[in-house]
């Protein structure tokens, strides 16, 4: 049996612990504010025979209607310390803090690096894991560790930027969802130089002349911008997770095969990913697959601001969230020959990929 400090607590519903406000309950489900007591909810959920996952802020996760079996681990580890040095900071963060809160606090002390990521939901342990990036500026960029508990060592380790092996929106943790549990996550920032501005969307409100946008007015234009997108989990708005399908990224040789489907190969926007790859806007490939920004179906549909966020109004199930999403990617590979990665992770389904087959 587990502490009873340990408090865990049993058919926890878990729709209000998420962005989309979906989903069943967890079998158990355990807060844990200190990483001494990891160890101690590891155990039990082993000596119980009960699988483990852990939830941050519900920002990218969609959950069964029927709920999910095992254990979840709520990171609610707290605590954000500055240690200014050179022209520069080290910022450490815990995995329970949320994520803008950080941001905000970085670039109220004038540190650049983070301005970029603004208004991003979520907590600080989930930026790593799926590499979480925004107007040209991903996690990778600015990591110098990522502290996790190691659940086969059974202690807390650190893991550097190479063993991270972040990917685009995508890293090492993705691919072991099972094997650690992050813990904190130290950022390296800048005092001086200029704020990051790589998209001329960004450019546009701010300038790049000299001397150089303020660290803070980059950070107000990037909330305006996805103010303006419905980006930013507002109280009243439809719920969301964000993006939920990844930009593709396609050799030229696919990326001809959507010119010829579109019938305009100047129609198809595309950015350069690396020496021979193109990334495609997927709110692109979703809107011309016929959803319009706006599309409804029933409880759930496409937001009105953003193709590339679905949304529910209130009301609905997760299945009807997933039929949706089947149906967009349907429409988007016959039209256009391109299986869209959902961005979001599924938790309580019988595959990783419940849009891929079942449904
Ligand atoms: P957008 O300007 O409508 O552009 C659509 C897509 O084209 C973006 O997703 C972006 O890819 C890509 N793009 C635009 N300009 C680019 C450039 N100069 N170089 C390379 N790729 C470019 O963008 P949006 O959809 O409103 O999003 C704005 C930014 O917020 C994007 O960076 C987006 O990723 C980010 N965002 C992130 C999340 C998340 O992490 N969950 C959620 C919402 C928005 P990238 O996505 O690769 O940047």
């Amino acid at each position: 049996m587990a502490h009873p400090d340990l408090n865990i607590r049993f058919h926890e519903p878990l729709a209000p612990r998420t962005s989309f406000e979906l989903g069943g309950s967890a079998e158990a489900l355990v807060e844990v504010s200190a990483v001494a007591d990891l160890g101690e909810v590891l155990e039990w959920a082993v000596d119980s025979n009960r699988s483990v996952r852990v939830l941050g802020g519900g920002t990218n996760v969609v959950i069964a209607d029927e709920g999910v079996a095992g254990l979840v681990i709520v990171p609610a580890l707290r605590g954000i310390d500055i240690d200014r040095s050179g022209d520069g900071a080290v910022v450490v963060a815990a995995a329970g803090e949320t994520w803008d809160d950080v941001v905000a606090e970085t670039v109220s002390e004038g540190l650049m690096g983070l301005e970029c990521l603004s208004g991003i939901p979520g907590t600080v342990g989930a930026t790593p894991i799926q590499n979480v990036g925004a107007y040209g500026v991903e996690t990778s960029d600015v990591v110098e560790w990522v502290e996790v508990f190691d659940r086969e060592a059974g202690g807390v380790t650190r893991l550097s930027p190479a063993e991270c092996s972040f990917g685009y929106r995508t890293s090492w943790f993705r691919r072991h969802p099972d094997r650690s549990i992050v813990t904190r996550v130290a950022f390296m920032l800048r005092a001086t130089g200029r704020p990051v501005i790589r998209y001329t969307e960004l450019e546009q409100v701010v300038g790049v002349g000299d001397p150089p946008p303020d660290v803070m007015v980059v950070r107000e234009a990037v909330m305006a911008l996805r103010q303006g997108k419905g980006m930013v989990l507002e109280t009243g708005a439809p719920r969301s997770a964000g993006s939920f399908f990844v930009n593709p990224i396609v050799d030229a040789q696919t990326l001809a095969a959507v010119e010829a489907a579109a019938g305009d190969e100047n129609a198809v926007p595309r950015y350069p990913a690396g020496e021979f790859y193109f990334k495609i806007p997927a709110a692109w490939l979703i809107e011309h697959a016929g959803f319009d920004r706006g599309f409804r179906q029933g409880a759930v549909g496409v937001s009105e601001h953003h193709a590339l966020a679905l949304v529910h109004h209130g009301g609905g199930r997760t299945q009807d969230l997933l039929n949706l999403a089947v149906s967009i990617r349907e429409r988007v590979e016959q039209r256009f020959g391109i299986g869209l990665r959902p961005e979001p992770i599924f938790w309580g389904f019988a595959s990783s990929d419940p849009l891929n087959g079942a449904g």
